[in-house]
């Protein structure tokens, strides 16, 4: 049912988790919608991620231990986190502000955005499974595998720090015989399940979030790029093309590529692809669940029979090609934790680039244009998000007030 006074019609443009959802919680409100995108459905981050659903991991990249790690990083070609030798001023600017972020008192202060959040979450993809569209979540413990004593207690501080900002978390210690995970190697000592975790095939879920826009009446377009938003009698995008579509209201979900667009409708967050690798691979035996891999940063999951393996993050454009090195580093810090796996029969390679703020917090909200409003900067957790996302702004754009929830998410902070 629609309040009265709210947009009619809005656009969203970009066809990932973020703008379908948005699009999809819209049409529960009785809003027309047309969704447009510059390649396809699922084309950029939501396609080849690891399908976590994990609100216990849901928490902010900048941290003390990340600036410490990135340093290092810096200076070995191999490692998780990669910088390009030579940086363009806006990456510059990026990680200044990033690294700026990295204090206790920073991370405190956005994990306490989150908890509040985090147990909304998966709730959200309840609402859509259970309002037609057809995929499943699946409901799983994360693994976590330690081949050391000290990522173990790295990754249990972690927790107990997000517990101290009102996020619990159950995490049970178990011996790896215990764990259930036939992949584990002989190399890991030790293990921690994190319960009440899901995980999905990130690219069937979003495709079905997309025909169930479809179904309900909404148009979703490809091959349409916007370059520019118009604000003159109502809004109203344009294509490369020249192509117009108008609406009463816009919402850009365009992931790593929402500054190009946001930027000049005051959107001051700085937001930087972190280009991220995933690929599949046989296993003799069936994966029980998704496997976590800190000492690696190396995320596992059960895909269409298989495994799907990702990690990385790379700090470079969002259009940049796919760099073979980084898979194969990927395979070499793998490879040692786990067995059973064919590592040589590998396809699907893939990249995507995580839309990473510098604060470590989305940007969920309206802009400095009437009408205009910008999803997007998850980072690492876009697709637990994702859901949750369009289910607050739909509110806010219909009823044209704000959730509290997503005051820490105002796009002009
Ligand atoms: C390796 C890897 C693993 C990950 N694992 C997880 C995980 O396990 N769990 C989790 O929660 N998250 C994970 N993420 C993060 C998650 O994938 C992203 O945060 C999320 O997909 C972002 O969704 P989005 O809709 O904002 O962006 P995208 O999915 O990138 O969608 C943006 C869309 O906008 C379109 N677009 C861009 N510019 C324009 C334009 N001008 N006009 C029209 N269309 C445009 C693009 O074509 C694209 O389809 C991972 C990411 C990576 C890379």
């Amino acid at each position: 049912m629609q309040d009265k006074g709210a947009p009619r019609k809005v656009v969203v443009v970009g066809a990932g988790v973020v703008g379908l959802s948005t699009a999809w919680f819209l049409q529960e409100h009785g809003v027309e919608v047309v969704v447009v995108d510059r390649d396809d459905v699922a084309a950029g981050a939501s396609w080849g991620n690891a399908g976590y659903l994990s609100p216990a991991f849901t928490a902010p990249l900048p941290e003390p231990a990340v600036l410490r790690y990135g340093l290092r990083a810096l200076l070995d070609r191999d490692a998780p986190l990669h910088v390009p030798a030579t940086v363009d001023p806006g990456l510059w600017a990026f990680l200044v502000g990033f690294a700026r972020r990295c204090t206790p008192g920073a991370w405190k202060r956005a994990m306490r955005a989150y908890a509040e959040i985090n147990g909304e979450s998966l709730d959200a993809f309840d609402v859509l499974t259970d309002g037609g569209v057809e995929a499943r979540t699946n409901a799983a413990p994360i693994t976590a595998a330690f081949d050391d004593a000290k990522s173990l207690a790295a990754l249990r501080h972690e927790f107990e720090s997000m517990a101290r900002v009102g996020q619990e978390v159950t995490v049970r210690e178990a011996a790896p015989s215990d764990a259930g995970v036939p992949q584990l190697s002989s190399r890991i000592e030790s293990v921690l399940r994190i319960e009440g975790q899901r995980f999905v095939d990130p690219g069937a879920f979003v495709c079905a979030l997309a025909r169930s826009v479809r179904e309900r009446d909404g148009e979703v377009r490809s091959g349409f790029e916007v370059t520019v938003v118009h604000q003159d009698a109502g809004v109203s995008v344009e294509s490369a093309d020249g192509d117009l579509v108008a609406a009463d209201a816009v919402v850009l979900a365009t992931g790593a590529w929402l500054p190009r667009l946001a930027k000049p409708l005051g959107v001051r967050t700085r937001v930087q692809a972190g280009r991220g690798y995933s690929f599949t691979v046989p296993t003799d035996e069936p994966v029980p669940g998704p496997v976590y891999l800190p000492a690696a940063r190396v995320a596992c999951t059960p895909y269409r029979g298989g495994l799907r393996v990702a990690g990385t993050m790379e700090f470079r454009s969002p259009d940049a090609s796919l760099d073979e090195a980084r898979v194969e580093a990927i395979v070499r810090s793998a490879r040692p934790l786990l067995t059973g796996v064919a590592w040589e029969e590998r396809k699907d390679d893939w990249v995507g680039s995580r839309p990473v703020s510098a604060d470590g917090l989305p940007v969920i909200g309206a802009t400095r244009a009437p009408g205009v409003f910008v999803a997007g900067g998850h980072g690492m957790w876009g697709l637990t998000l994702g859901p949750w996302t369009g289910r607050m702004l739909g509110d806010q754009i219909v009823t044209g007030s704000r959730p509290a929830r997503l005051r820490p998410f105002d796009p002009l902070r």
